[in-house]
């Protein structure tokens, strides 16, 4: 299975464009296509600039409304992709899938499908979309994975492997995700602000004690102690992998923290108390109608735009307990980027490195057919061992820390 179709243009699928370049040896050809073709244009720009076409091979723009199932069906078939890297917004998520099964290409994707006029679904999210086509998929023998990024996505995978390797039972996964960096702004979200604020405006959902949980976003903080980064404060945040670990560890205790500093905190709160994060129309003095939270998108730096300063560090891992032979033990599995490297390589900030590695590593596991299961999965139902091993040659190498030391995962 061979010959690739990347959908989006943005942070993420610069990433993703410049890994399958990179690999279009065991890849094939290579297709990316999004609303607007000329971004599409750009990253191919970008990745011939860099060299990074392995061997000389196809790699296409095209022009996609991806909420157009048809559409995406018929790209499918004209390009003869046999494997989709949804990296759009995940509001085309549903659309892309259905075109996936109606043509038997492979899907991936690394956020779950939102609705754009829901600020937040009841657990479990992808109970409310992605699992209803898990039959369709068997049936039709495709092979979907939901939310292979890194969070979701890597730490699915060290989640598993810390449930095999290091433990009889698991009793807690806590996954934290701490961006070291800095942009050198006064204020920007990392990604698209109505995706990044979106994802702190709602529940924050937590799995523990076998019944699910309800927070506010910085309601529940705590301070970590990670390697290289140091001590970090994160807050407990509703994130897409505990609805699924949730379902399939549902004996631990399943949370998930994020970094944030003060400074972050105190302007996200202005925002949202003023009511600027509001999707609802407001109408000004003058009789034009706004909403406040794209006004606030436009005024903020564009995200893409931060890759080139963008210094520091990222640690995202999980804090595994469990028991074995008896006795309480814990691991932390994690990965270390670093902004500057990921720019200087494919042109893209950390958090975009870390996201748009692990979809290729899959593409690329589905090639060689150790990935092409022919049904729906979250990551932590397939074997993590041949995913991290090729993460590490590939730039996300793992590590681990517990009562044995720090070390390569696989030391
Ligand atoms: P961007 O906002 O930078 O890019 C999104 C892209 O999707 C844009 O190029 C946009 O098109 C395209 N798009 C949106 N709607 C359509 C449509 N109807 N048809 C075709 N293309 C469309 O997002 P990111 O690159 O930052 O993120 C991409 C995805 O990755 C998101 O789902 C995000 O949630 C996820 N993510 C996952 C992470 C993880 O670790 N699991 C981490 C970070 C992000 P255009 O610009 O051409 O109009």
């Amino acid at each position: 299975k061979r010959n690739v179709l990347i959908i989006g243009a943005g942070g993420v699928a610069q990433v993703v464009a410049h890994k399958c370049a990179q690999n279009n040896d065991v890849l094939g050809d290579l297709h990316i296509a999004s609303r607007t073709v000329a971004k599409c244009q750009a990253i191919l720009d970008s990745v011939h600039e860099k060299g990074a076409m392995k061997q000389p091979g196809v790699f296409k723009a095209h022009a996609l409304d991806a909420m157009d199932s048809a559409a995406v069906a018929q790209l499918i078939r004209d390009t003869g992709a046999r494997i989709v890297i949804n990296v759009g917004s995940p509001f085309v998520n549903m659309t892309v899938l259905q075109a996936c099964i109606d043509t038997g290409a492979a899907y991936m994707d690394t956020a779950i499908h939102e609705d754009p006029a829901k600020i937040c679904e009841t657990p479990p999210w992808y109970g409310n979309y992605e699992w209803k086509r898990r039959e369709a998929c068997e049936k039709a023998g495709v092979t979907a994975i939901l939310g292979i990024g890194f969070d979701p996505g890597v730490v699915n995978a060290y989640a598993r492997l810390a449930a095999d390797d290091y433990m009889d039972t698991v009793t807690s996964i806590d996954i934290v995700d701490i961006n070291a960096g800095s942009h050198g702004r006064w204020f920007s979200t990392n990604f698209d602000p109505e995706i990044n604020f979106r994802e702190f405006t709602g529940t924050v959902y937590s799995w523990q004690n076998g019944a699910w949980q309800t927070n506010t976003m910085f309601e529940v903080g705590r301070e970590w102690d990670l390697p290289v980064v140091g001590k970090q404060k994160a807050y407990m945040t509703g994130h897409d992998e505990v609805h699924s670990l949730a379902a399939n560890y549902p004996d631990a205790d399943v949370r998930f923290w994020m970094g944030f500093g003060d400074h972050y905190i105190n302007v996200f709160t202005v925002l949202k108390n003023l009511g600027l994060l509001s999707e609802q129309p407001v109408k000004t003095a003058e009789g034009l109608e706004v909403i406040p939270l794209k006004v606030v998108k436009a005024v903020l730096p564009d995200p893409s735009s931060l890759a080139p300063d963008y210094v520091g560090k990222t640690c995202i891992g999980d804090l595994v307990k469990g028991i074995k032979d008896g006795k309480e033990v814990e691991v932390f599995i994690y990965n270390v980027a670093d902004h500057k490297d990921a720019y200087n390589e494919v042109g893209s900030q950390g958090i975009s490195y870390t996201a748009g590695v692990p979809p290729v590593a899959a593409a690329m596991l589905i090639a060689n057919g150790t990935w092409d299961i022919g049904t729906m999965v979250n990551v932590e139902e397939l074997d993590p061992k041949p995913f991290l091993t090729l993460l590490d040659q590939i730039g996300l190498p793992t590590r681990v820390k517990d009562a044995a030391g720090d070390r390569p995962w696989n030391a």
